[in-house]
């Protein structure tokens, strides 16, 4: 069933005239920039906390020796009433992967643009087998796709897995996070291509970070020689 949905979905993407994703009005007018989004909120686009002010708020919740983290890059800030949100929802939920193509992209002009380009290869964060199966593709590894086509710097899949299913974290505290996500993270059959690697671990949209962090840390105790991370949001 999910498949059908999956595959419906992607059929409506071809037809036109589009709505906006995010605000879900219809448009006849050609899109400036991204076809499933208008122009007002293209240009109602949030920029990201500066990095040294990201890097401050994810010392929030891990300390100082914790934090597997060294860069931190993002497209955009979201509030918790703003539309684009539902882009995100799109791409994670509704099939719509070629929003995570595109923005990546847009993410991977803006590396360029601000030489934020001190990594050697590009990394999806992985989401379990179960979600894989049922969403058809890992979110993480569209957003890559299209940032490595900017940058021109190769995807590793493979490096890491997800070894445990890990429940929705919205309700828990710092301290529950951080143990929800210990030990998810582990190597997969292509591991040794990690080592000494500097890494840009890629994820949607960055909330506090645990699952980030955590994933940092593993590719660490795996020989990568740095963690640098972009998501396509920060949760504001
Ligand atoms: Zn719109």
């Amino acid at each position: 069933m999910k498949e059908i949905r999956h595959i419906v979905n992607s059929f409506k993407e071809f037809l036109a005239p589009r709505h906006c994703e995010a605000c879900n009005t219809y448009t006849q007018k050609s899109r400036q920039h991204l076809e499933f989004l208008c122009d007002e909120c293209m240009s109602s686009l949030k920029a990201p906390p500066k990095e040294d002010v990201l890097m401050k708020r994810l010392l929030l919740h891990f300390s100082q020796d914790d934090l597997s983290i060294s860069r931190f890059f993002s497209l955009m800030a979201v509030e918790h009433s703003s539309p684009m949100l539902n882009l995100i929802y799109s791409l994670k939920y509704r099939g719509m992967a070629r929003i995570g193509y595109e923005l990546g992209n847009e993410l991977g002009k803006t590396m360029l643009h601000l030489h934020y380009l001190d990594f050697e290869v590009i990394l999806p964060i992985p989401i379990h087998s179960a979600r894989t199966r049922e969403r058809g593709y890992n979110q993480a590894t569209e957003i890559c796709r299209g940032i490595s086509e900017k940058v021109e710097i190769p995807i590793l899949t493979n490096a890491i897995k997800r070894i445990r299913y890990t429940r929705t974290q919205t309700q828990m505290n710092a301290r529950e996070r951080k143990e929800n996500v210990s030990g998810v993270f582990g190597p997969d059959y292509n591991s040794s291509s990690i080592h000494g690697k500097k890494i840009l671990l890629v994820d949607d949209v960055l909330t506090t970070g645990s699952t980030l962090n955590s994933c940092a840390t593993s590719l660490l105790d795996l020989g990568a020689r740095q963690v640098n991370v972009a998501t396509l949001a920060v949760a504001e």
